[in-house]
């Protein structure tokens, strides 16, 4: 019994110490949001990876397979596009389009009330969906869809954030945003020339800015 009890205990103390680890990696790269960063300490995204990968889980540079050709997001890029959802106020209600593991998912989760997701691979969604209930988040609407049309249903959105990229800035996802709301998403026509935009609804229409060279898996039109 006490083998069992500090075997847990051993574990747990590990992830906790290299998640701490990542966290300070994440500061001195320069993200600022103690938000941000308290709650990517809290979340245990090596839980959202399979086994064999999990020990690289709270590397902050690296991009692992999560099955279907797809990658789960760095911890690098999270944290810089979630720092940027953040950045005029924590938004109550985000839209995500690309759920992929569902790690990105959590991190909003934790910080806004509701948060509304779509993604267009079926068994992705159902896993996220079963890791999610399973870590006991109970504030996150799922979505079967094409996230190109963003999710009327939900809409309008204090923030929105797209974890795919696109070849252009979809409308509909500029028109599902509220006046002072704020889309982040990476938009490119190859993998070579991706660019992080952040685009705000203004009274008087949008403002847009090109932040960052990035890389990420296409948005790809259509659902399976
Ligand atoms: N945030 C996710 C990123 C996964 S990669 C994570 O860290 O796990 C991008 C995801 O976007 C993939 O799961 C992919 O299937 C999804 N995707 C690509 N095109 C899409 C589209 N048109 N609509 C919804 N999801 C899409």
């Amino acid at each position: 019994m006490s083998v069992t009890i500090s075997k847990f205990t051993g574990s747990g103390m590990t992830s906790d110490r290299t998640r701490a680890r990542m966290i300070e990696a994440l500061r001195v790269g320069g993200v600022k949001n103690e938000r941000v960063l308290n709650v990517m300490a809290e979340v245990p995204r090596h839980v959202f990876i399979e086994q064999a990968l999990q020990e690289r889980a709270y590397e902050v540079d690296k991009a692992l397979p999560i099955g279907h050709g797809q990658t789960i997001s760095t911890p690098e890029i999270v944290a810089i596009m979630t720092e940027l959802l953040c950045e005029n106020g924590i938004p109550k209600k985000v839209l995500e389009i690309g759920t992929g593991c569902g790690y990105q998912t959590a991190v909003l989760a934790k910080l806004a009330k509701e948060v509304y997701t779509v993604e267009r691979i079926a068994p992705l969604m159902d896993k996220a969906r079963r890791t999610l209930r399973d870590l006991r988040y109970f504030n996150i609407i799922f979505k079967h869809a094409d996230g190109h049309f963003g999710y009327a249903n939900g809409a309008p959105y204090d923030g929105i954030i797209m974890t795919a990229a696109a070849t252009y800035v979809p409308e509909e996802l500029k028109q599902q945003l509220v006046v002072g709301g704020r889309l982040v998403l990476p938009v490119g026509k190859d993998s070579e020339s991706q660019k992080l935009m952040v685009i705000d609804r203004t009274a008087d229409g949008f403002t847009e800015k090109v932040v960052h060279d990035v890389r990420f898996v296409p948005l790809v039109p259509g659902i399976l």
